[in-house]
């Protein structure tokens, strides 16, 4: 007889904001191959999706956060969580499997959370463009589109205001992607442009993505009868 294993199994964990305890799920390391990911590393996997089990939210005080949010907040963030959201919030038990749209909800709490308590940009560009993903899943088209703008934006302000610069290329490379999605196509070949041609960069990965992803778009233009920019006209 086959035993079926649970892909999912239990962690207790503690409210960054309350201290108190409770339980969430996790899914478990050997289920978490992706079969397949979109240039924007969208992933997609057989069982259940690990994504969907990244914000852990508390049943106690409805706060909502991920492993890399702050591991306590500070007085003055937890009274900003209090007035703002605490009272409102309708505290549900997200411990088990979740739906789509449980995964969705999560995002969107942990996203009101941050916003909130002013967690870093980084944090918040990650939530937007994991509340777009979980609309794709959903072949929400209009709604995808509408975060991964949010998501392009929130990571432009990270490479503005963290000083990233050419050491990461992956942002960099992220936020041309998603340029390319929102069909901003100029705005795209610029920061592919840069990962391509900084000689700082090392990261061999992200400058055959970019490679790629221009290759691309040249087509996409083409195929548009589009004026190709400069940089694009020769080869
Ligand atoms: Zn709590």
């Amino acid at each position: 007889m086959m035993v079926e294993i649970d892909p999912l199994f239990q962690i207790t964990t503690a409210c960054v904001c309350c201290e108190k305890t409770f339980q969430t799920s996790r899914v478990r390391p050997s289920f978490k191959h992706a079969v397949r990911r979109d240039a924007d590393f969208c992933a997609y996997y057989k069982n259940e999706n690990p994504d969907f089990y990244v914000v852990r939210v508390c049943p106690h005080c409805g706060f909502a956060s991920t492993e890399n949010s702050a591991a306590k907040l500070s007085d003055p963030q937890r009274k900003a969580f209090e007035e703002k959201v605490g009272a409102a919030s309708k505290k549900k038990d997200y411990g088990g499997k979740r739906s789509l749209e449980d995964a969705l909800d999560t995002y969107k709490l942990a996203l009101i959370c941050a916003q909130v308590v002013r967690d870093k940009e980084r944090i918040i560009a990650s939530l937007l463009h994991h509340i777009a993903w979980l609309y794709r899943y959903g072949k929400n088209e209009e709604q995808e589109r509408r975060f991964i703008g949010y998501a392009r934006d929130s990571y432009v302000r990270v490479y503005e205001t963290e000083n990233a610069g050419p050491s990461d290329a992956r942002l960099m490379y992220l936020i041309g992607e998603l340029c390319r999605r929102l069909d901003e196509f100029n705005e795209a070949v610029r920061w592919f442009s840069r990962v391509i041609h900084d000689q700082r960069i090392m990261d061999a990965a992200m400058i055959r993505a970019s490679r790629e992803q221009w290759a691309t778009l040249r087509e996409d233009m083409l195929a548009r009868k589009m004026e190709l920019p400069e940089e694009m006209q020769q080869s």
